[in-house]
C-alpha cells in the first residue's frame, strides 16, 4: 500500500525549493526563486512589532482582521475606482497561494475545466487538481506573448467553469492589455465563466505600462475573484498576507474553503498589512523606479555575458532565450549555472503542461540588492568562455 494520496502522487517537488537548495549547497547566488535579498521597509517591520507588543497574538476573524478589510476596499477604490464592501466583499487570506487555492476550491466542481495561460505560476495546476478539476492551456509563446483571439476562444466550452489571468505574468513578465483583457472579459460573458485574476505583481510595471484588472472591465464585477498580496510589493514574501475580493457571492465560496485551510493567516502581521496597504500612491511610483533601474542593469549583465534576455514589462523576473546555447534543455543550463558559474535560475519548464516548450527558456529574478546582481553580473561572465 501506498502510503501517498493519489492525489499528490504526481506533484513532484516545487521547483523553487529544489532551486534554492541546489543555490544554497554551491554558494551560488540565487536569481531563480523570487524573493528579496534586502530589508523589508522599517515602517513594515515597527507595526509588525507593535502589534506583538500590544498583544494581537490570537486568531483573527476568519475572513481577517476587520482593519485590513477595510484598508483593502480603501486601496482599490483609490488605486482602481473599486467601490468593494470591506464586509462582504474583502477576504483575508494567508498569502496569495492560499487565495488561489481557496478560490479554486470554492468555485471549481470535480470535470469541471479550468483554462490556465502557460507558462504558469506552479500552484495553479495542482489546485485545478486538487480540485477534480481538468486544466486546459493557452501556450503563451516568446518574445511577445501575445495572445490569439481564436487559439483562446476555442478553449471555451459548456465546461468551462473558470479562467485564471496573471497580469504581471510570472514567469513571462508580460503585463496583459486593455484590448486583451476585453477579449477576455467578453468570452467569460459569453460562456459564464468566472475569472480568478492573480495581482501580486500589480505595482511593478515598467517602461510606462499600466496595470490593468479585470475586475474593472464591464460585467466582470460579479465573477472576478481579485487575488493579491504583500509579500512583492512589500518585499515581504515570508509573511504570506493576502486578500481576495469579489462578490458577496463568490466572497462566500472562497470563505467556506478558506476557513478550513488556515482558518486564519498571522493576526499580528495582518494588523501590520494596514499601515502597508495605506500607503500613498507614491510609495507605489517609487517601486517602480526601485525595480526599473534593477532590471536595466541584469538585463545589461546578461547580454554581457552573451545572454538573449526577451523584454518584460512588469514584475521582477526576466526570461532569456538560451536556445541556441548548446544544453540539452532548461534544466542542463539552470543547473550547470548554479553548479558551475555560480548563479542559480529557475527552468521554465516545469511552468508547461509539455515540459519541451520551455526547454529553450531561462527565468533569472532581479528582486536582488545591487551588489547581489554585480557579483552575479561578474560570475555570469564566466558563461562567455563557454
Ligand atoms: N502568484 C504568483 C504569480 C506568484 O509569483 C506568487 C509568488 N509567490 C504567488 C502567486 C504567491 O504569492 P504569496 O507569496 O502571497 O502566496
Ligand atoms: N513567486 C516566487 C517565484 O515565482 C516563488 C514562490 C514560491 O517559492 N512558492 O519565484
Amino acid at each position: 500500500m501506498s502510503y501517498m494520496a493519489q492525489r499528490v502522487a504526481d506533484f513532484g517537488t516545487t521547483i523553487f525549493y529544489e532551486m534554492t537548495t541546489l543555490a544554497n549547497e554551491h554558494q551560488a547566488i540565487n536569481l531563480g526563486q523570487g524573493f528579496p535579498d534586502f530589508a523589508a521597509p522599517d515602517f513594515m517591520k515597527e507595526a509588525a512589532v507593535a502589534a506583538i507588543q500590544s498583544d494581537i497574538n490570537q486568531y483573527a476573524p476568519a475572513n481577517g482582521r476587520p482593519a485590513l478589510r477595510e484598508a483593502v476596499a480603501q486601496k482599490v477604490a483609490d488605486l482602481y475606482g473599486l467601490q468593494v464592501d470591506p464586509n462582504t466583499e474583502v477576504t483575508i487570506l494567508h498569502g496569495a497561494t492560499e487565495g488561489i487555492f481557496a478560490t479554486v476550491m470554492g468555485v471549481v466542481n470535480p470535470g469541471d475545466e479550468v483554462i490556465v495561460f502557460e507558462p504558469f505560476y506552479d500552484s495553479y495546476v495542482p489546485a485545478i487538481k486538487m480540485a477534480g478539476g481538468i486544466p486546459r492551456f493557452y501556450t503563451l509563446r516568446p518574445p511577445d506573448w501575445q495572445i490569439d483571439e481564436a487559439e483562446l476562444a476555442a478553449l471555451f466550452n459548456n465546461k468551462t467553469k473558470l479562467i485564471i489571468v496573471n497580469t504581471p505574468h510570472n514567469p513571462t513578465g508580460k503585463v496583459f492589455n486593455e484590448t486583451e483583457l476585453k477579449l477576455i472579459a467578453n468570452l467569460c460573458q459569453t460562456h459564464d465563466v468566472i475569472a480568478m485574476t492573480d495581482e501580486v505583481y500589480e505595482h511593478i510595471v515598467f517602461d510606462g505600462h499600466q496595470h490593468l484588472t479585470l475586475y474593472n472591465l464591464p460585467g466582470m464585477a460579479q465573477r472576478t475573484v481579485m487575488v493579491s498580496s504583500l509579500g512583492k510589493t512589500f518585499s515581504v514574501t515570508g509573511w504570506k498576507v493576502g486578500w481576495a475580493v469579489a462578490q458577496p457571492e463568490l466572497s462566500r465560496a472562497v470563505f467556506r474553503a478558506h476557513q478550513f485551510m488556515t482558518f486564519c493567516g498571522a493576526a499580528p502581521l495582518q494588523e501590520a498589512a494596514v499601515t502597508a496597504v495605506s500607503q500613498p500612491k507614491a510609495f507605489y511610483t517609487e517601486l517602480t523606479e526601485f525595480y526599473t533601474h534593477k532590471r536595466n542593469f541584469l538585463v545589461d549583465a546578461l547580454k554581457s555575458a552573451g545572454l538573449s534576455p526577451i523584454n518584460t514589462s512588469g514584475t521582477y523576473f526576466v526570461m532569456v532565450d538560451i536556445a541556441k546555447l548548446g544544453f540539452a534543455d532548461d534544466v542542463a543550463f539552470c543547473r550547470y549555472l548554479t553548479t558551475e558559474v555560480g548563479v542559480a535560475a529557475i527552468p521554465p519548464s516545469a511552468f508547461y503542461s509539455t515540459p519541451a516548450d520551455g526547454a529553450g527558456l531561462a527565468r533569472f529574478a532581479f528582486c536582488k540588492e545591487e551588489k547581489t546582481l554585480a557579483e552575479a553580473a561578474k560570475r555570469l561572465q564566466r558563461l562567455q568562455k563557454l
